[in-house]
């Protein structure tokens, strides 16, 4: 794996989207295994135990795949020094990175570079997701999915407990929206709870839907960013896996370190054809 040089965000809206996604995981993980769980369960139980050690699994998972998402190099940028403008194939040119790239690829304008079988760039991790690292793109957003999810069903349980007043409008205004109750209502520790509970709740859905799109994509072997033109490579839904996930896909949830190989080089596509 090449690593890639510059890790940090660009522009300010990556550094609000990436900067909360690194701020709210930990404090995620830290309300739900020491505020809501022991709320039900004393601490070291068997059962509290047990829910601990999922969650603190699945949250490794999850941020395991994000490193790998984020060191993961896949631009073209010196891949092919020695090709030049004058290729008439469906090879194009790039002036800004001074580089020929292959059928596939796109400069990204954030990036400020080629990117391999460029899928779109993520904001949450302030990096473009290619040809080498679709496949921890993927399992990121699966492991959040199910981190999330599994966090929201107790913090949902624990938010509703917790919440001694009458359900009015207000109440909903306190569950729904504790950035704007800290304006209405006082603040106080159990609103911060409220705020990375569901905020949680709000990015894992986010991810539950971007994991169906993405899927339904990768099924059909298109990327976001060049839906159309992308629509020429399909085979079979298997093949069209293979390209991401590798020729081991059925081993990839085990983590990012389990090697498998590609089918193809991300840069001849014509089998795909
Ligand atoms: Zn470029
Ligand atoms: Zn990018």
């Amino acid at each position: 794996m090449v690593l890639r040089k510059n890790i940090f965000p660009r522009t300010k809206g990556e550094y609000l989207s990436t900067g909360s996604n690194v701020i709210f995981t930990p404090l995620n993980y830290y309300v739900f295994n020491f505020v809501v769980l022991p709320q039900y369960w004393t601490m070291w139980s068997e059962e509290y135990t047990k829910h601990f050690i999922i969650s603190s699994f699945l949250t490794f998972m999850m941020c395991s795949n994000m490193l790998a998402l984020v060191l993961c190099d896949t631009t073209v940028k010196g891949r092919f020094p020695a090709l030049n403008k004058t290729r008439k194939d469906e090879w194009k040119y790039c002036d800004k990175c001074q580089t020929s790239m292959p059928p596939r690829s796109w400069h990204c304008t954030i990036c400020n570079t080629c990117i391999l079988k460029r899928d779109h760039h993520c904001f949450f991790t302030s990096c473009c997701v290619g040809f080498h690292n679709h496949r921890h793109f993927m399992m990121y957003l699966f492991y959040t999915a199910l981190t999330t999810m599994y966090a929201s069903y107790f913090n949902f349980r624990y938010a509703y407990d917790t919440t001694d007043v009458e359900y009015t409008w207000m109440t909903l205004v306190k569950l729904l929206f504790p950035m704007l109750s800290v304006f209405f209502i006082k603040w106080s520790l159990h609103h911060l709870y409220l705020l990375v509970i569901f905020e949680t709740f709000a990015f894992g859905l986010m991810c539950c839907f971007m994991l169906v799109w993405c899927g339904y994509f990768i099924s059909r072997n298109m990327v976001i960013f060049d839906k159309e033109h992308s629509k020429r490579y399909r085979k079979s839904v298997m093949e069209n896996v293979q390209v991401v996930f590798g020729r081991k896909w059925y081993l990839v949830w085990q983590g990012p370190w389990v090697s498998s190989e590609l089918p193809c080089d991300g840069t001849h596509w014509d089998k795909y054809m």
